[in-house]
């Protein structure tokens, strides 16, 4: 299989924009798919906002932020996507959502084209299975968000994925600068495996009131040296996002340690998902 030169990302939210942005600035071509112009506008605002301030550090200079944007374009038309040799799923964190978008890529794209997912936790092999006559070319492909910033992206084979799409997948990772890790299919993966159960055992703790979220936030930021506290990084992560991943590791490894926080829950149901909001356990 040639090099890939071409790629379709749905969903244009935090995670799909920003892989649609290191994409485009490693000369890739790129169509941003999203359910509303609105959506589409916002992502490439964000993409803008994102490559100005690279320019300002001096990361890139003028002309790869002109090339990059150049190589992007956004839309709601599934048909946009009909010559992509890749396609990247970022939608919502939902397994429902995703097959719907996996149905349709599967009759737009074509037949040699690569789908992948940027799933945080659903089983890559389930949503392959829908799509029988592509498992072969189906692949988990998590990268980490802020997507510009972090190195790391976690490469997940479902039971059918083949070598070459295994190898296409790490071949484009690392083109654009990533490191790619590979994992098996399991609840989660590795990373959401480990940080999610933190996550959400801050928010017992904030729940039974061990502490403030601010000394949580504290002591596990001077104590064991992470960047930001698991509060904090759950506000950036999208509260949403985090109980969705936690209702899959609960249900699919059907083990009570995963049961998502009623706190956790109830933001939720308040809409107050972080960052992305402007309220989470923080206000923004
Ligand atoms: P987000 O809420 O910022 O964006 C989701 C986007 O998907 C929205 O723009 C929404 O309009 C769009 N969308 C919803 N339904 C759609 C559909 N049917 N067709 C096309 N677009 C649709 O969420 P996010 O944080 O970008 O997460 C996206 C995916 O990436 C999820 O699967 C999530 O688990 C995963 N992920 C998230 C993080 C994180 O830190 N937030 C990290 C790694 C992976």
């Amino acid at each position: 299989m040639s090099a890939i030169q071409s790629v379709g990302v749905v969903g244009a939210g935090q995670m799909g924009n920003g892989i649609a942005q290191v994409l485009a600035v490693h000369g890739i071509k790129v169509h941003m798919l999203d359910v509303s112009t609105e959506a589409c506008a916002r992502g490439l605002e964000t993409i803008r906002k994102s490559l100005a301030k690279f320019v300002e550090k001096k990361k890139i200079t003028p002309e790869q932020q002109q090339a990059a944007l150049a190589n992007l374009s956004t839309g709601t038309d599934y048909d946009a996507l009909a010559g992509v040799q890749l396609a990247i799923e970022a939608a919502t964190e939902n397994v429902e959502v995703k097959h719907a978008i996996f149905a349709k890529l599967d009759k737009v794209c074509p037949p040699d084209a690569i789908l992948a997912t940027n799933t945080s936790s659903i089983s890559i092999t389930t949503l392959a299975g829908r799509i029988k006559a592509r498992a072969r070319r189906f692949i988990g492909m998590h990268f980490m968000n802020p997507v510009p910033l972090m190195e790391l992206v976690e490469v997940i084979r479902g039971l059918d994925t083949s070598d070459e799409t295994y190898a296409a997948t790490m071949e484009l990772a690392k083109r654009v600068g990533k490191t790619p890790v590979d994992c098996n299919d399991f609840p989660g993966f590795v990373s959401n495996r480990i940080l999610m159960p933190m996550i959400n055992e801050a928010v017992y703790c904030l729940m039974e009131g061990v502490a403030t979220k601010e000394s949580i936030d504290s002591i596990m930021k001077l104590g064991m040296n992470h960047p930001m506290g698991p509060l904090t990084l759950a506000d950036l992560i999208g509260l949403d996002t985090c109980l969705a991943i936690m209702d899959v590791l609960h249900r699919d490894l059907g083990d009570g340690k995963y049961r998502p926080c009623p706190l956790l829950r109830k933001y939720v149901a308040a809409g107050h998902l972080g960052r992305k909001t402007g309220q989470g356990f923080y206000k923004y």
